[in-house]
Order: structure tokens, then sequence, then C-alpha cells
């Protein structure tokens, strides 16, 4: 049994395929019993006349994207919760909170997909790694998701360790990093996503990964599931493994959120 995969895309960021009610179907035919749609935010943090192709929902879609929902969860036989990915890019933080403030969520996830401007997890952008120090890039990414956990924006982090996603590793050994990671998640009181999309990238692996997972456990910090699906036949991918993988560590339960407010259910 599948209790929940709280990130699910929608065509409206421009890079994920099939209507709302396909990715519901799926979910109802593999036994979920709830799911959460959690598109990419609007570009809040480049100026008005700049945007990223195919990247993101235009600010004008906001209203339809949560309309949309609402419509198809009226329908659904299944809970559906409305959520948003948002990019963390610091010094846009005003920006970012009167966007989230417009609109009822049930939960905000809070991303890191850029390092000073650079979308390190887009293949487009693949070719940066060549020139960057791979020690700093994890370094920056994880003062990143911590500089986000703290400004309280955020119900869950997304991806806890997406830099790892085409499988460029440091040397050093990462554990202090994690453990600091984990301190500040803990003082911030968010929930960490298990998120399986890396399962289907070059790192061919859960973020977080079990080293990473393993330090949040000990840290008491909640966990959700999510795909991460851009396609309806992705819901709930890899999230029988996820649970498997979590359920070794020592989790019993997990998150789900309604009205920005945690519960738990155990799996
Ligand atoms: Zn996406
Ligand atoms: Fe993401
Ligand atoms: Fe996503
Ligand atoms: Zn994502």
């Amino acid at each position: 049994m599948i209790p929940v995969d709280n990130h699910l895309h929608t065509r409206l960021c421009g890079h994920a395929a099939g209507e709302i009610d396909e990715y519901l179907d799926v979910a109802a035919r593999r036994g979920i019993k709830e799911v959460g749609f959690c598109d990419h935010l609007p570009l809040y943090f480049l100026p008005p006349d700049k945007t990223i192709p195919g990247y993101a929902m235009d600010e004008s879609d906001l209203p339809d994207y949560i309309s949309m929902i609402k419509n198809q969860a009226l329908q659904a036989p299944l809970e559906v919760k409305m959520g948003i990915e948002a990019d963390f890019v610091p010094g846009h933080e005003d920006k970012l909170e009167n966007i989230l403030a417009s609109h009822r969520f049930d939960f905000i996830t809070g991303a890191v997909h850029f390092i000073d401007g650079w979308g390190f997890d887009n293949p487009a952008e693949l070719a940066e790694y060549a020139v960057r120090d791979i020690d700093t890039v994890y370094r920056q990414y994880f003062a990143l998701i911590q500089q986000a956990a703290l400004t309280g924006f955020f119900d869950i982090m997304a991806h806890p360790d997406l830099v790892k996603k085409f499988n460029f590793r440091p040397a050093r050994d990462l554990r202090p990093l994690y453990e600091e990671t984990a301190r500040v998640f803990k003082n911030a009181g968010v929930c960490v996503e298990v998120n399986t999309a890396g399962l289907r990238y070059p790192v061919k692996e859960i973020y977080p990964g079990p080293e990473l997972l393993e330090v949040f456990f000990k840290h008491g910090l909640p966990v959700t599931l999510g795909s991460d699906a851009h396609r309806p036949e992705d819901v709930g991918a890899g999230l029988p493994e996820a649970i498997e993988l979590i359920k070794n560590i020592g989790y019993r339960e997990v998150a789900t959120f309604s009205g920005r407010q945690i519960r738990f259910v155990n799996i």
C-alpha cells in the first residue's frame, strides 16, 4: 500500500505531459491513497522580462493551476492535495513570501535547482561541471538548502541531495555536511521528501541516499514520499522501493499535509 505521492507535476510547467485526470487515474489504479500536486512555482526571482522557457508555469497560470486541481479533486476517487514546488533563490525572499501568501496551499515544498544562477540539475547546463570544483558545489548546495529551510516558508524540503543527480561525487566525506544539514532542518521544523526521481537519472539512487536518510532519521526528521512524476505513467514510480528503504532505516510513518498542517500515516 502506498499512502501518499506528494510530488506530481502538470503540463503547466511546460516540461510535463498528460492531463490531471490521467495522473489521478494512474494513482487510483496503483492503490495510492493520497496525492499532492506540486508543480513548479513561477520563476519569481527572474526580472519581469526574463524567463526560462519550459521551466515553470507563468505567473498568470497560477490561478488556473489552483482551480484545475480543485475541480479535479472534487471528482477524484482519492485525496488530492494542493502543493507547490518553490525554488529558493537568496535575495528574493520578499517576492517569494508574497506569491506564496496569495494562495492557499496544503503544503509548500522548497527546492534548490540553482547555485548562483547555474541550473546544476539541468542537462542543458551539464558542461559547467567540468569547470567547477565538485567539493565546492556540494558545499554551496547544502548551504542553500539549509538557508531555504531556515526561511520558514517551506513544509517539505524536496529531493535533499539533488546535487548528486548526474553522479558527480566529491572525494571528501560528506558526513559532517549531512549532520549539519539535519540539525538545521530539525531546528527549522521541516519534513524531508524521499523522492524517487533519482532512480530515473544517472545517479540511479533515491534522494536522499541511505547514508543521508539515516542521519535524518537519527535527528528525528519526518519524511514524506514523492515520485516527482512529469508524466502519468510515473505516478508512484519507485515508491515501493522508497517505502522499503525508509522502513529499513527505522521509519514507521510518513507525513501528509492539509492546510499546511502535518499528519502521520503508518507504513
Ligand atoms: Zn519539473
Ligand atoms: Fe525539483
Ligand atoms: Fe518536481
Ligand atoms: Zn522536483
